[in-house]
């Protein structure tokens, strides 16, 4: 893997993460950008103790542009986007419209593939790794950054998640405090720790693969079950076997073997809501051809510099919010009003759906 860091016109970091040594990445960015102005604050509720972020900036940002227009294609035939060379591998730069800017954390676009057409279900498995070892370079690289507490490395797909770039890309969000999310998990660890004197991530992990049932996948190094309180229609966590607590702690093994597994639980994704052949009211039948299953991909990591870092586990989360073909979950009056979330398909049955589509 080669790594070259540079600066576009308005300043802000641009790292290109290729898989061969050799390729050179001198290009420049000439856009005549003024320098960004962001004005993002952190605000704190006093009721429910969490974060809110307030951007006003992003109000103008890009939204949904023609295919010709993508600032996420590489600079090519006279047109200038984000991406100054006329191709890449992977790559990696501050968002000009970051929800997070200044002491108030850092965002950054991650582009998968130049394709824009593409999606990561698409991807080789040696793309996968090289963007694996991007998300854990910029985890690292982050770390240093001072102030920030916390690396979350995500992907929205699909317009109906609220996506604005249709190019396949993922996203960074450097927090300068522990997520609410986090910190609830790190609760609710630290008390079973020392109500068991175990580790509640490993008890977890140990029930699913004990009761099998929710079981989606399993090899060597990983394992993914849709879980027993699953929020989600279909909501996958993915484990690595060995516990750590961040993706910089990751193991050979786990790394080699995790672009075949996660390229596996997107394509059953994709093939959820196919409807089996010959089914009457199936997709294919009623001619309306349905957008690929929308999803979010979410990396929890622990947060750095806290003495409990090691008992959090590294784990992946991948959630849909459609419910059946063509009806999506909306987070109504319980879920938004209560922090309850009403699931309609029980854990068993997405597990089980989630085994059909399996890759023959
Ligand atoms: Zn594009």
């Amino acid at each position: 893997m080669k790594k070259t860091s540079t600066r576009l016109a308005d300043g802000r970091e641009l790292v290109y993460y290729d898989a061969r040594d050799d390729v050179v990445r001198d290009a420049v960015d000439r856009r005549p950008l003024d320098p960004i102005s962001t004005t993002s604050e952190i605000r704190r509720d006093p009721l429910l103790g969490d974060s809110v972020a307030i951007a006003s900036h992003r109000q103008g940002r890009t939204y949904h542009p023609p295919a010709d227009e993508c600032p996420l294609c590489p600079s090519r035939d006279g047109r200038r986007s984000e991406i100054p060379d006329e191709d890449y591998d992977v790559v990696v730069f501050e968002n000009r419209f970051p929800s997070l800017a200044g002491d108030a954390g850092r965002c950054e676009v991650v582009c998968f593939t130049s394709d824009h057409d593409a999606s990561f279900a698409d991807l080789t498995e040696d793309r996968a790794a090289l963007v694996l070892e991007a998300w854990t370079d910029r985890t690292a690289e982050l770390a240093e950054v001072p102030g920030v507490r916390q690396v979350f490395c995500f992907e929205n797909r699909g317009a109906e998640i609220g996506v604005t770039l249709g190019h396949p890309h993922g996203q960074i969000y450097a927090y300068p405090f522990t997520t609410p999310r986090t910190a609830l998990m790190q609760r609710s660890a630290a008390a079973h720790r020392s109500a068991t004197g175990r580790n509640l991530f490993d008890d977890v992990v140990g029930r699913e693969r004990a009761e099998a049932e929710r079981v989606v996948l399993e090899t060597g190094e990983w394992v993914a079950f849709v879980p027993y309180a699953a929020h989600w229609p279909y909501e996958v966590h993915l484990y690595p076997k060995r516990r750590v607590p961040d993706l910089r702690a990751l193991d050979d093994a786990a790394r080699t073997e995790f672009p075949r597994v996660y390229l596996e639980l997107l394509r059953r994704f994709d093939r959820i809501f196919d409807a089996p052949a010959g089914v009457p009211g199936g997709p294919e039948q009623e001619g309306r051809g349905e957008s690929p299953t929308p999803y979010i991909a979410a990396w929890h990591q622990a947060p750095f510099g806290d003495p409990e870092r090691d008992e959090f586990a590294l784990h992946l989360e991948l959630f849909t919010i459609r419910r059946t073909s063509g009806k999506l979950k909306f987070l109504a009056g319980s879920e938004s009003g209560m922090s309850v979330f009403i699931n309609d398909v029980p854990p068993e049955a997405a597990a089980r759906r989630l085994r059909e589509v399996a890759t023959k």
